[in-house]
């Protein structure tokens, strides 16, 4: 079944802001009537309102915004670069891509990435798996299909642009790594983590972690402004933007249907019964996650042998365990 990802478009109408008559986005969840200008005003204002209410940013922290070239992390940026100059006007931002190597993809959505920086004269960097690892990801997909294990793409994918973003985060000087993730992907990894009983990552994932001198001598903390946004709304004001992003999807996922898709597709057809249903997901996220958090037993971690970061009770990180396969 082909599920609709777009339920909002504008029609005739009033706003319910300004009280003009005129092409206006009726957003489902809430029962408002916005035009163009008062829904781009209302989005700005919600990821600074996130920000405040986390207390995400600090006036002093230096920013490194983790750069794809997509609606998500073009709409973050640019926000953080005006939010930054107007309120704090401190440390310049730094862009942060990492380009996985996936044929006829990557290339096209850093194009659109540096594009953005340009315009904004925003320094930004690339970090190409090729360059860390040995190896672009398309190569190690196809490595993968003839080993007796082998995993989907973005399990690769995932673990590798963790660890460089992280590290060249805090090689580059961050004190915070800002990512595009909005309500849409919190609200899916929340309902697959439940649905796999993966309450150890839903704790993990708690977003006011205890930060100790210990944990931060090697993880950046990671802070996600657009966490409240449906990604519907990000890709609208995205385009009403008119921003120069990439708009195709990654090529994985179409050729490895992974259950995150399944997932994601569920919420998607929910919301046309209940379309109040990704904040219900994260505020259950929310609420769950300190639970789970706060009662989790404390355990000391062991180090890995080969990198030296925290590695649970195994004897190597997942990284590095991963690397060690490559290899071999
Ligand atoms: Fe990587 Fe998967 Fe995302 Fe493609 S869809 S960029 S393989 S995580
Ligand atoms: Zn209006
Ligand atoms: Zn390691």
């Amino acid at each position: 079944m082909e599920i609709k990802r777009f339920q909002n478009v504008f029609t005739e109408g009033k706003c319910d802001y300004c009280d003009s008559n005129t092409l206006v986005l009726h957003r489902r969840y809430s029962g408002e009537s916005l035009c163009s200008e008062c829904f781009q005003e209302r989005i700005e204002k919600k990821i600074y309102k996130t920000i405040s209410k986390y207390n995400l940013l600090k006036p002093e922290d230096k920013i490194i915004v983790g750069l794809s070239g997509g609606k998500d992390s073009i709409s973050l940026l640019y926000n953080l670069y005006k939010i930054q100059k107007r309120t704090y006007n401190t440390k310049p931002i730094i862009a942060l891509s990492i380009d996985e190597g996936i044929q006829h993809y990557r290339a096209k959505c850093l194009e659109a990435a540096n594009h953005f920086c340009s315009k904004y004269n925003i320094e930004h960097h690339i970090i190409p798996f090729k360059e860390v690892v040995g190896k672009p990801l398309d190569e190690i997909v196809k490595n993968s299909k003839q080993t007796a294990n082998p995993r989907y793409a973005c399990y690769y994918c995932a673990l590798i642009r963790r660890r460089l973003l992280n590290d060249h985060a805090k090689k580059l000087g961050g004190d915070v790594l800002a990512l595009g993730h909005n309500l849409t992907d919190i609200a899916e990894t929340f309902l697959m983590n439940v649905l796999f009983k993966r309450f150890y990552l839903i704790a993990n994932q708690y977003i006011f972690k205890h930060h100790s001198s210990e944990t931060d001598k090697y993880f950046i903390k990671k802070i996600m402004p657009l966490m409240k946004i449906p990604e519907e709304e990000i890709t609208i004001y995205a385009n009403l933007k008119e921003f120069h992003y990439y708009k195709s999807h990654c090529p994985f996922r179409k050729t490895e249907p992974i259950v995150r898709k399944r997932v994601l597709d569920f919420i998607e057809s929910f919301k046309q019964l209940s379309p109040e249903i990704e904040f219900n997901l994260f505020n259950g996220f929310m609420e769950l996650s300190e639970i789970l958090y706060n009662t989790q037993e404390k355990k000391d971690s062991d180090y890995c042998k080969k990198c030296g970061y925290p590695s649970g009770d195994t004897e190597y990180c997942s990284y590095c365990s991963f690397i060690r396969t490559l290899e071999n």
